[in-house]
């Protein structure tokens, strides 16, 4: 039998790669894992963590305002990018520690560099150009924003990744792409204080989502102060004089700014990888192309996580990478469910989401009943802020199956988070019905919409 130097050669540190490693190392395999930035992959350095640290910190100028109808008085104000930067950077510098201090623990073997394929068994190490063999290697190595080189002056252009570090925080940002990222940052500069403006190809904002959703985020957006255009799209930038940015789009509109972000969507990291090498196969957006448990075509290399573009999130990534060791380590074959997902965008306000939307159910089923409720936050009435949150299930009337549940306002996505069991668990209308209320919360109003607002027959409302 041939013997390998790893039994598990990881190659990517994020959320997925890291997983993977310290479970294997931890059953006291012989594991490796190689990264040649740092550890935590997007979500923590460049992705989820800071983004949400960065809401918080945009949301705190609604918070001051809002104060004066509760009584309190706040002084002036004012606002320190590079504080956030560097609170922002103390946080997941802790959090990469974390990451290292459990595969060390686990006793996994730490590498500091990129590895590229060369065999179905053989990896070298870049750094040091070293080659080692693993019984079986797994590639977790992400992916990164599309830099749309297609548009002339596309380096003139930042994307999330640059974001969080910016020198100086603008005066007025261009944000392309009506999609997760561009819709959060877009909140996220304008609560900073940030003239923001949003161009997306679509009629309306995130296409993907249940139209209550996009409609009542967009409008409250624009109830805000961001500017969203929407049918165009950038087909020009260029540097200004004095080393702005201007901007000409498809209808026919400059517009000049201090930064333009791109948020096109993210491609996976497969490039220089030595895939052609070793033979794993990619699909025609570069992706790995694997089975139901994260298996490639070589029977020694798996893939999980962004790099497989099948459900670009990190708890994704991390729950692929449990089936993947439990499937090739404890001999118990699981794949991971990617069906009912439940996500959050994490604007302002939230949106919180499981399951179908009503277009999606539409087409799917022949009869549906659509419970939505739109109302003033209790918050809202002394703050006196013009705001709404919205709340809809998606029910199948033949069998009250609720297909979907969508909420947009404050905490919708840990709200999505709870709601996301029940559906998964095949809740019905009828279990919403006679849940007693929590009162009073905002969520209340899902276990207290009794009648339908209106139905849905053969994809027509009724
Ligand atoms: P998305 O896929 O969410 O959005 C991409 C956007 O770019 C869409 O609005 C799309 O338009 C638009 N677009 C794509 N190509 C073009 C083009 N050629 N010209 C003009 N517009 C274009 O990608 P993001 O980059 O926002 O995020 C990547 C992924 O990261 C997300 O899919 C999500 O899985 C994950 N993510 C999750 C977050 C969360 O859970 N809160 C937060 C951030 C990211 P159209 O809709 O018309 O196709």
């Amino acid at each position: 039998m041939a013997t390998f130097d790893y039994d598990l050669f990881v190659i990517g540190g994020g959320s997925g790669g890291v997983r993977s490693a310290r479970l294997a190392a931890s059953m006291g395999k012989k594991v490796a894992i190689a990264e040649e930035f740092r550890f935590g992959g997007t979500c923590v350095i460049r992705g989820c963590v800071p983004k949400k640290l960065y809401v918080y910190a945009s949301q705190f100028r609604e918070h001051f305002e809002d104060a004066a109808g509760f009584g309190w008085q706040v002084g002036e104000t004012s606002f320190d990018w590079q504080a956030l930067i560097a609170a922002k950077e103390k946080e997941i510098t802790r959090l990469e520690g974390l990451y290292r201090k459990g595969l060390d623990n686990a006793g996994a073997t730490i590498l500091a560099t990129r590895a590229v394929l060369v065999g179905p068994n053989t990896i070298r190490l870049t750094a040091t150009d070293e080659l080692v063999t693993a019984e079986r290697i797994l590639i977790a190595v992400g992916g990164h924003p599309t830099p749309h080189p297609g548009l002339p002056g596309f380096d003139l252009c930042i994307s999330s990744n640059e974001a969080f570090d910016l020198p100086a925080l603008p005066k007025a940002i261009l944000i392309a792409g009506g999609g997760y990222i561009a819709v959060e940052f877009a909140n996220i500069f304008h609560g900073l204080g940030v003239e923001t403006t949003l161009i997306y190809r679509g009629k309306q904002i995130l296409s993907r989502f249940d139209q209550d959703m996009r409609q009542g985020l967009q409008s409250a957006m624009v109830a805000k102060g961001i500017r969203v255009i929407c049918e165009d799209i950038i087909m020009n930038v260029s540097e200004t004089e004095d080393g702005r940015r201007s901007v000409i789009t498809k209808a026919g509109e400059t517009l000049t700014v201090d930064q333009v972000m791109l948020a096109l969507g993210r491609v996976p990291n497969t490039g220089s990888l030595g895939l052609e090498t070793a033979g794993v196969a990619t699909n025609e957006k570069g992706a790995i192309i694997v089975d139901a448990f994260s298996r490639t075509n070589v029977e020694s290399i798996f893939a999980l996580g962004d790099v497989t573009d099948r459900v670009q999130l990190t708890p994704v990534a991390i729950h692929e990478a449990m089936c993947f060791i439990e499937t090739e380590f404890h001999g118990n074959p699981v794949s991971p469910d990617h069906d009912m997902i439940a996500t959050a965008v994490f604007s302002q306000p939230e949106i919180g989401t499981v399951g179908m939307s009503e277009e999606e159910a539409a087409k799917a089923f022949d009869d549906l009943e659509i419970y939505r409720a739109e109302f003033r936050p209790m918050k809202a009435t002394l703050s006196g802020r013009q705001e709404k949150t919205i709340m809809k299930l998606v029910v199948n009337a033949a069998d009250r199956k609720v297909l979907g549940a969508h909420i947009l306002g404050h905490d919708a996505g840990e709200m999505a988070q709870l709601l996301g069991i029940s559906l998964k668990a095949g809740v019905t209308k009828d279990d919403f019905d006679r849940t007693m209320a929590v009162h009073p919360t905002a969520s209340e109003e899902l276990v207290t919409m009794y009648q339908p607002s209106y139905r849905v027959r053969g994809g027509q409302r009724v």
